[in-house]
């Protein structure tokens, strides 16, 4: 998936949960609970996590690939999610991080 198609997938997304919780896109709180979106999803992939080394009470139930997939799926939408709201654009912001870190490690490629 391209930058492009992530992020027309994130303003429709986001305008469907606006629409659901009766919010616009001036509400002030919306980053803080784009945050709280973040930390929910990255809870649930370490749960994932913890499920698939037997961290976690036999209660908690089981995990799979595809369960661990999705949680990562999860994070990185809910991240592209916060981009979004800040009206950033994470094409750019991921160009200059992976040449800051090139730069830094003297990276060729
Ligand atoms: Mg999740």
């Amino acid at each position: 998936m391209d930058f492009w198609k992530l992020h027309a997938f994130l303003k429709e997304f986001r305008q469907l949960q606006y629409d659901r919780f009766g919010r616009t896109s001036e509400d002030k709180e919306d980053i803080l609970l784009v945050l709280a979106k973040v930390a929910e999803e990255v809870g649930e992939l370490s749960e994932q996590v913890l499920l698939a080394h037997g961290r976690q009470r036999p209660s908690k139930g089981s995990t799979s690939n595809e369960a661990l997939w999705n949680e990562i799926a999860d994070v990185i939408i809910s991240v592209a999610m916060m981009a979004e709201v800040l009206d950033l654009s994470l094409d750019e912001i991921i160009q200059n991080k992976i040449k800051s870190i090139k730069n830094k490690r003297d990276m060729t490629t």
